[in-house]
């Protein structure tokens, strides 16, 4: 079998045209841009460059984004008290908080800071129980994102072996909890589970956040298995690549996400649709 490919960039362009499509609705009934609001601290390469990508892509889709650049000896005093402004603020829908942090600041405490109806990366407590629950609320972007791509190819996980390796409050669990809603058997791995690739072999859908290059192996696949590579790791030759070796999986699977140009143009196109989804909310809310 040779897979198909996920091709994350043209359904994260589709979901980006249906977004524009309802923020400039929104700005049309409320007079304003859903707004979102992202917070960097620090000089991280990598976060400067997510960030960008983040406020290109909100320009594109009608929404109001600022960036807050702070400098890396951010106190948690001053964060804090910058999150509890932009609580209060009316006009703003989403806030995000790029991270890692620099090591002084507490992501948890900074995280748990942010108003959840504004949690625009799922990641405030309330926000990851209403998941776990089956309730509405915000939720991750990674793995909304990759709930879409299996939309986009028609998939039904009802009754199907998902495995997803990696455990993250990111990742992993989400994307578990998703599956697990869509009826799927679901089963986590991480780095204490001594058979990964009986465990690979099992499973009619494969969802790999680790961060290891090729750590899933093509041979280990069932065959015609759907394979979700949310890992990004760079080569010492500057190169992007997934966890899953993906020419040897390419040779067993049924649908495959490259990396780069898969999970990752999803990521932000859901965050943009989280702001859009809390706007509204928030509007019905007050009314
Ligand atoms: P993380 O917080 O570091 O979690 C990694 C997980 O992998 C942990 O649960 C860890 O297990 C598990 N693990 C480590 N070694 C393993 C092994 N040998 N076998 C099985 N599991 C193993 O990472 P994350 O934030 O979830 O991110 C995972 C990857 O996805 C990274 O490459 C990241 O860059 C990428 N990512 C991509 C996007 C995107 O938009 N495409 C978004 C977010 C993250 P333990 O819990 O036992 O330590």
């Amino acid at each position: 079998m040779v897979a198909q490919r996920i091709d994350g960039k043209a359904i994260a362009k589709e979901v980006r045209g249906q977004i524009r499509a309802r923020a400039e609705a929104f700005r049309e009934a409320h007079g304003r841009a859903p707004g979102l609001h992202v917070v960097l601290v620090g000089e991280d390469p990598a976060s400067q460059v997510y960030v960008r990508n983040k406020e290109r892509a909100a320009a594109k889709c009608a929404i109001a984004g600022e960036l807050h650049r702070l400098p890396a000896a951010t106190t948690e005093a001053e964060l804090l008290g910058l999150i509890a402004e932009l609580n209060a603020a009316a006009e703003i829908d989403g806030i995000l908080v790029q991270l890692p942090l620099p090591g002084h600041l507490d992501e948890k405490t900074i995280v748990d800071a942010i108003d959840p109806a504004k949690d625009v990366d799922g990641l405030h407590p309330v926000n990851a129980g209403l998941l776990v629950v089956g309730r509405e609320g915000l939720r991750p972007c990674t793995p909304s994102g990759c709930m879409r791509m299996l939309d986009a190819i028609g998939y039904d996980a009802k009754g199907k072996q998902a495995l997803v390796v990696g455990r993250s409050i990111l990742v992993g669990k989400p994307v578990a909890m998703m599956l697990l809603e869509r009826h799927a058997t679901v089963t986590i791995a991480h780095s204490r589970t001594p058979d990964l690739a009986a465990e690979v072999g099992r499973a009619d859908i494969v969802v790999a956040a680790v961060g290891r290059p090729g750590l899933v192996r093509g041979e280990w696949l069932k065959e015609g298995a759907v394979v979700l590579d949310v890992g990004i790791n760079r080569l010492e030759d500057g190169t992007l690549t997934g966890d899953v070796d993906f020419e040897a999986a390419s040779a067993r699977a049924s649908w495959i996400t490259p990396v780069p140009g898969g999970v990752g143009p999803m990521t932000i196109a859901m965050l943009l649709e989280n702001t859009v989804q809390a706007a509204e909310r928030r509007v019905e809310r007050s009314s």
